[in-house]
């Protein structure tokens, strides 16, 4: 068994994925080819926003809206604790402070009662200036952008959607990566939406920023990319791999998106009644894109031993994740405020991700129940 099984997906799609990536070699338009520019308009059209700027991939998405939105020194800018290191990699990298803040027990996304407590925290205490806030979709589920966005508004800060598991996700008819007024997703093999290789995107209807990323995004260009008014990086999306997500987008849309959120209900049903596992929450009005199925278990050793009886039936599982961000010796430096984190440490002990993705048969579910189910016996 698989746990995100890109092979039965390629075989799906293998014909056109071929055909389309042997197109880009006979043309050899291998940089900003044509294919570029049409997925950017497909990607910015299902997400609803006015502008869809590619590029290297997720953390580079994530780095290019800082750098739009001038993160320096002496800035907060406020990331889960419970998230993937890039969502608070970039911070420190370009100089500002990542203030990290708990997440929701049941939702596993950031908390806004929490978001708002270390806002005040940071305000009362002055070293900082509070900048931005960077909300992770994470597991697929988007976090919850009403309540993050009125914060946002309240304290003056801009909200950045890490959208890098969360493509497809939707909170009534909003659809992730387009839940703030700049989002930001991740086209690595294995999320919602993967490519053959690196890759991102960001989105927005601010024309202003839009531009600043496109300039940021080739070497801070100006009229052209010889004339060089900022500095900036080299992060496009390679035309192969706009070309192999063009095919696998219509995918997307037309039946995997649908196809994975039936896994999750079948897992959710046959797992519900299982003493001691807690199943994943979409709150209503919710739709998740299932990057990941997330269970809960009651305490570390048990989630470690559930995890080595699936392995010894041949079941891969995940711990996304082990360590809260703000225990990441990489960011020694940056750590200031560490109280309030006692979600984000338990979930690093108990949680266990199974097998997810479109093409998961109900045998394989049902296996991957059973096997659950008497471990708990
Ligand atoms: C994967 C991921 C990223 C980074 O994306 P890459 O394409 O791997 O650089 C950023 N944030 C989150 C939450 C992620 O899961």
């Amino acid at each position: 068994m698989q746990f995100r099984d890109l092979k039965t997906q390629y075989q799906h799609l293998k014909e056109d994925i071929d055909r389309e990536v042997i197109k880009v070699m006979d043309n050899a338009n291998f940089i900003m080819g044509s294919q570029v520019k049409e997925l950017e308009k497909e990607l910015a059209e299902y997400v609803g926003v006015k502008h869809c700027i590619s590029c290297g991939n997720g953390t580079d998405a994530l780095q290019l809206t800082g750098m739009a939105l001038d993160f320096k020194k002496g800035e907060a800018i406020f990331v889960p604790d419970f998230t993937f290191f890039a969502s608070g990699e970039i911070v420190s990298l370009l100089g500002a402070t990542p203030v990290f803040v708990d997440v929701d027990e049941k939702t596993f996304n950031m908390s806004p009662e929490k978001l708002e407590k270390r806002i005040t925290q940071v305000l009362e205490d002055g070293k900082f200036t509070p900048k931005a806030i960077i909300a992770v979709d994470l597991f697929g589920l988007p976090a919850d952008f009403i309540s993050i966005n009125k914060i946002a508004d309240k304290y003056g800060l801009t909200v950045i959607e890490d959208g890098a598991q969360g493509f497809g996700g939707r909170i009534k008819d909003q659809v992730a990566c387009g839940l703030s007024s700049i989002g930001t997703t991740s086209f690595f093999p294995a999320k919602p939406l993967g490519c053959y290789g690196d890759g991102g995107a960001i989105f927005t209807d601010n024309d202003e920023w839009a531009d600043t990323i496109k300039s940021y995004r080739v070497h801070g260009k100006g009229d052209n990319k010889y004339d060089n008014v900022r500095i900036g990086l080299n992060s496009r999306l390679d035309t192969i791999q706009a070309a192999v997500l063009k095919v696998k987008l219509n995918a997307f849309r037309e039946y995997e998106l649908e196809a994975v959120n039936k896994v999750a209900a079948r897992y959710t049903e046959l797992l519900k009644n299982v003493d001691g596992v807690e199943t994943p929450l979409t709150p209503d009005g919710f739709y998740s894109s299932w990057a990941q199925y997330t269970l809960k278990v009651k305490d570390r050793e048990i989630r470690d031993s559930l995890q080595t009886t699936l392995k010894a039936q041949g079941i891969p599982s995940m711990i996304y994740y082990p360590k809260p961000m703000s225990t990441q010796l990489a960011f020694k430096e940056d750590i200031r405020y560490l109280d309030n984190l006692e979600t984000t440490k338990e979930l690093c002990d108990t949680v266990l991700s199974l097998p997810m993705h479109p093409y998961l048969a109900d045998e394989e579910i049902e296996k991957v129940v059973k096997t659950v189910e008497e471990f708990y016996k």
